[in-house]
């Protein structure tokens, strides 16, 4: 299923004023004790994630009435990433189940989903200058960006053939690729590369796999666990390449590149390469804030 409802980037409603009918007794030292609203602005979210869209349904379940803008450029509505790696991933399940909120609650609690890009936020002005060159006033803005992977700066990072996973989109350009029979270059084996490499596996990809350290998750959980985890992917298939060295970020971009070239020179990688998603950078520094 299509997580997308459709939605169009529709001009944003300016709603005048309005009583917020604050539940009063919710206000001492909840995040939005909006008595004091002057502006008539909406509070907006920067960032369409599950913390973005969390935040839209906490404010409208506890009771704030004011106007909640909902800002981002992912399409579709908020959901939860978990089944990219997994039973999505593996065609088992849509992701409708891993919705924040179901499609149409948004217009029917009066929250505005806006498709842009927030460029500039300037604290003093309280204006937010979008992509598309329109400027959002708001009263109190909550900026959710998430974060994205990080990017392999390697000569042929660029060719067809190698994705990286965190949107739906990028999960469905894996998906169309990851016949059973062919063949797949893993990079990272942390808990999404992992699990990437045990969904190909399973979908019947030939999966190769090369990660700094010796083990899978060994940097998060550690040799003895991580060889456990690593026999278990050996045990399936999997052919592991670890760099014995314990590499630096540049040795593992090495390694990738390696076997990215391996992937690209040897017909029978012809296939993919697919980046999975861990350790990602955060997405606020690329945002602009204007100091007050
Ligand atoms: C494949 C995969 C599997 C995962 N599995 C698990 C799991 O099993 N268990 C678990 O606990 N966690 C898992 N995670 C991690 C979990 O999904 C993240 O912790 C979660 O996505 C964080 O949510 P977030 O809303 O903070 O950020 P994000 O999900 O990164 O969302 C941020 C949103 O902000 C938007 N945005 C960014 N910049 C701007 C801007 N300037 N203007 C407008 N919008 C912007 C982005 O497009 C994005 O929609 C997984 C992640 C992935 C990718």
């Amino acid at each position: 299923m299509d997580v997308s409802d459709g939605q169009k980037d529709t001009p944003r409603l300016i709603r005048p004023a309005t009583d917020p009918q604050i539940d009063t007794d919710r206000c001492g030292g909840t995040m939005f004790c909006m008595a004091e609203r002057t502006s008539g602005n909406p509070i907006v979210i920067i960032g369409t994630g599950l913390a973005g869209g969390n935040a839209a349904a906490t404010l409208r379940d506890e009771g704030f009435a004011g106007p909640v803008v909902l800002l981002g450029h992912e399409p579709g509505v908020p959901f939860g990433r978990p089944p990219l790696s997994k039973t999505y991933l593996r065609a088992e399940e849509e992701l409708d189940g891993w919705y924040v909120r179901p499609a149409g609650w948004y217009a029917d609690h009066d929250v505005e989903r806006r498709s842009d890009t927030a460029v500039t936020v300037d604290p003093a002005a309280h204006t937010i200058i979008l992509a598309s060159g329109q400027e959002l006033a708001y009263d109190k803005v909550l900026i959710a960006t998430g974060g994205r992977n990080r990017q392999l700066n390697i000569p042929g990072a660029g060719l067809p053939g190698l994705h990286y996973l965190r949107t739906k989109a990028e999960c469905d350009a894996i998906k169309a690729e990851a016949a059973k029979g062919r063949r797949a270059v893993v990079i990272g084996m942390g808990f999404i590369g992992c699990e990437v490499a045990a969904s190909l596996t399973q979908l019947g990809v030939q999966v190769t796999t090369v990660f700094p350290g010796e083990e899978p998750l060994e940097r998060v959980l550690g040799g003895q666990v991580g060889g456990v985890v690593g026999a278990f992917h050996r045990a399936h298939g999997v052919d592991l390449r670890p760099d014995p060295a314990r590499v630096t970020t540049a040795a593992e971009m090495g390694a990738a590149l390696r076997a990215y070239r391996a992937w690209a020179g040897d017909p029978s990688f012809r296939t993919m390469a697919a980046a999975s998603g861990s350790p990602i950078q955060p997405r606020a520094s690329e945002q602009s804030v204007t100091p007050s």
